[in-house]
């Protein structure tokens, strides 16, 4: 079989990634949110087995792919995911798919349903067509094991505290919890710095007066960031508690991003080209 750039450009859409190797691809799997089914891993499993070398790669994003798959055997292998409902990763410029932490289904420190907003994004925005690459992650608290500062749009889960003096019996539970110093006792005084606090809720969890109080839950949004060869930490948008928010900014900035990027362009450089402010205004969230 003659190998062409339009057969590669047909195999990438079907999720093969060309390798190294002459006539071998490694097959991108479709895989959101790192919960995979024991019958996705047989079906894979069986896949690795028949197709490539008896094994697979799991991806920096939670995906699965499956190396050395023959170019005689592509597409064998890709309607045997099909028969087993298992779709193409999205490479190239599309919406990837989305990258999540295990949250308030099996974390202790879980604030928010990671799972199921991941889920819903997916379902809405998995390889959609965007200018270069948009990536998506959720995370469940602040010590933000998703790295959604990395992500084109990242979501985390947070819980604000509020100290309710009458409560407290200087136990001192919250002070040795909290990771950033952000609480102190002193001379019988309890100190809580906002400016040090992350919102984690472990003081919360810890006291067992309720002299720490959850004031307000809900969801933090950063936007553009990415890493690579020219990294950029993502700006920190908005706090909100209302989860339909997420949907709202969400749909606003792939808009913004379509509407407005140059050739190349991340999110990130895009709000660096034209100002944050800009960016929020234009999202009308301030
Ligand atoms: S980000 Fe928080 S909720 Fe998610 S796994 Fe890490 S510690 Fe748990
Ligand atoms: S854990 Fe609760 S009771 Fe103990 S010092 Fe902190 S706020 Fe006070
Ligand atoms: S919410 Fe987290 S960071 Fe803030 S004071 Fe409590 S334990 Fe410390």
């Amino acid at each position: 079989m003659v190998k062409t750039n339009t057969n590669k450009d047909l195999l990438k859409e079907k999720g093969f990634l060309s390798q190294r190797q002459d006539d071998f691809f490694s097959m991108r799997l479709h895989a959101a949110g790192g919960n995979l089914t024991s019958d996705y891993l047989r079906a894979v499993a069986d896949a690795a087995d028949r197709y490539g070398k008896g094994y697979v790669h799991v991806t920096s994003r939670q995906g699965i792919e499956i190396p050395f798959v023959h170019l005689d055997d592509t597409e064998a292998a890709r309607n045997e995911m099909d028969s087993k409902d298992i779709g193409p990763g999205a490479s190239g410029k599309k919406i990837r798919a989305v990258v999540a932490c295990q949250g308030d289904r099996v974390c202790k420190r879980g604030l928010i349903d990671c799972q199921g907003i991941c889920e819903e994004i997916d379902n809405l925005y998995f390889a959609e067509p965007v200018p270069y690459k948009f990536k998506i992650a959720v995370t469940g608290c602040p010590a933000s094991c998703l790295k959604v500062q990395e992500n084109d749009f990242g979501i985390m889960g947070f819980s604000e505290s509020v100290f309710v003096e009458e409560n407290c019996v200087m136990c001192r539970a919250c002070e040795k919890v909290c990771g950033v110093s952000a609480i102190t006792i002193e001379n019988g005084s309890l100190y809580l710095d906002m400016h040090k606090c992350v919102s984690c809720g472990s003081c919360i969890r810890a006291c067992r007066k309720d002299a720490m109080q959850n004031q307000e839950q809900g969801y933090t949004i950063f936007v553009g960031g990415k890493v690579g060869k020219r990294p950029r930490m993502g700006d920190m948008l908005l706090r909100t508690s209302d989860r339909s928010v997420i949907f709202d900014v969400l749909e606003k900035s792939i808009n913004y991003y379509r509407e407005n990027a140059q050739e190349g362009e991340r999110l990130g450089d895009v709000i660096d080209r034209v100002g944050l402010d800009a960016f929020r205004e234009t999202i009308k969230y301030p």
